[in-house]
Order: C-alpha cells, then sequence, then structure tokens
C-alpha cells in the first residue's frame, strides 16, 4: 500500500473513533479500531480517548509477525483478536471493538441475539452468538471470539462488549451501528415478553439482496 493510501486510512480511523464516541457507541477509552493495509494492520493505540488521537498515533502492526509494532505508542491490548481475525478472514478489511450499552447489556447476560429482526441477514446468519468470556487482551479471548465470528461479522462478547468486521471502515462502522440497533430493539422486546423470531429461511431470503446494503457510493 502506498504511502498516501495509508495515511487517508490513519485519518479515517481517527474519524470513525471520534464518531463512535459522539454517537455513545464508546466512551472514554474503550473500545478499538483496525483496518488492512497491504500486509499490515492499523490500529488504534491503546488507552487513548477519541478527542486525544491523531493519524500519527495510529500503530502499524504487519500481518504475519507475533504482534511486533511500529509507532509512537503501543498497540490496543485487543491486538491479539485484530490480527487473529485479520489472518483467519481474507474478507476483512476493518474491525470495530465496542462496549456500547445494550449490545453490552446482553453480553452481561450472555444471551445470544436470534432473529427478531430482518437487519440481522447483515451478519451473515441467522443469530449474533455471545463469545465466551477471557481476560481481555488475552490470546484466550481472542481465540473465542475467533470461534463465535465463525461465519459471522459481528458477535457480543461475555461481561465485555461487541466487535464487528467487514470489507472496509465505512462498512464496519455502520455495521457498529446496527448491531447496537439490534441489541437495543432485542433488550426491549424482552421487557415485553419476547416476540417473535424469523426462521432461519426468512432471513436467508433477505442476505440474497442484502450483501451489499449499506455503502451506497455517490456516482457523481
Ligand atoms: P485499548 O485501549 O487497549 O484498545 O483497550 C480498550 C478495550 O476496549 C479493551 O477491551
Ligand atoms: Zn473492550
Amino acid at each position: 500500500m502506498d504511502s498516501t493510501s495509508e495515511e487517508k486510512l490513519r485519518h479515517d480511523i481517527v474519524a470513525r473513533c471520534r464518531e463512535l464516541d459522539a454517537s455513545g457507541l464508546n466512551r472514554g477509552s474503550s473500545g478499538n479500531v483496525s483496518a488492512r493495509a497491504g500486509d499490515a494492520m492499523l490500529i488504534t493505540p491503546s488507552a487513548v480517548p477519541a478527542g486525544d488521537l491523531d493519524p500519527g498515533l495510529i500503530a502499524r502492526m504487519p500481518l504475519d509477525g507475533g504482534g511486533g509494532w511500529e509507532g509512537p505508542m503501543k498497540p490496543s491490548s485487543e491486538w491479539r483478536f485484530h490480527l487473529d481475525l485479520m489472518r483467519a478472514r481474507p474478507d476483512v478489511g476493518a474491525i470495530v471493538h465496542t462496549h456500547a450499552p445494550y449490545s453490552t447489556i446482553l453480553a452481561i447476560a450472555r444471551r445470544p441475539i436470534p432473529a427478531i429482526h430482518y437487519m440481522i441477514a447483515a451478519f451473515g446468519g441467522p443469530d449474533i452468538r455471545c463469545a465466551g468470556y477471557a481476560t481481555y487482551g488475552t490470546a484466550e479471548l481472542s481465540a473465542q471470539v475467533v470461534t463465535a465470528m465463525e461465519g459471522r461479522n459481528g458477535c457480543l462478547m461475555a461481561n465485555h462488549g461487541m466487535l464487528v468486521a467487514g470489507a472496509n471502515l465505512t462498512r464496519t462502522t455502520w455495521l457498529a451501528h446496527e448491531l447496537e440497533a439490534l441489541a437495543h430493539q432485542y433488550y426491549h422486546a424482552l421487557l415485553i415478553g419476547g416476540g417473535d423470531v424469523l426462521t432461519d429461511a426468512q432471513v436467508a431470503e433477505t442476505a440474497v439482496s442484502f450483501a451489499g446494503y449499506g455503502v451506497n457510493e455517490r456516482k457523481v
């Protein structure tokens, strides 16, 4: 990847972090964002609130390394699951992890989200799984996340939060908002007794016309 494209990606990561913070999906220094840059991954530094980020603080980590990195600050403590997912999934160009309120409430209850709304089709199947608990930043947590993400673009993380993965930062940030919307809807549906769940066939039918929904690029 040339340096102009990488610079653009660094600016985009910072802009997405600010957006996630402003919309309440992340607070303080919770959460992290990464993007594939050729044979490397760009990832937010650890423990820096969105308002204090700048493109030069984003760390660069080779995809074929064991966690070695370049940059002025150490990378996110969650670099392992970002790296492991990007290695395991060539379709993934960006990953967003948040402690968004409703997703985290369901993750505390360890409740997967069933197909309560057709928008679940954007996540690759009829449910959003909840990855098993492991201490943040560990290889064990990464293994739990990679398993919960099999065939999916998003999952909850027990007693922690959620993550989403997509082809690029635009798509992935969109998925983060959509997952939090599903969690918000499911939480409230549970309060009034649950509601009906779509069948696997109904979700599959939606998925056919839905693969590219959420990215609508301006032509002129
Ligand atoms: P970092 O600030 O190290 O990215 O950690 C935030 C977080 O959400 C850990 O799970
Ligand atoms: Zn976290």
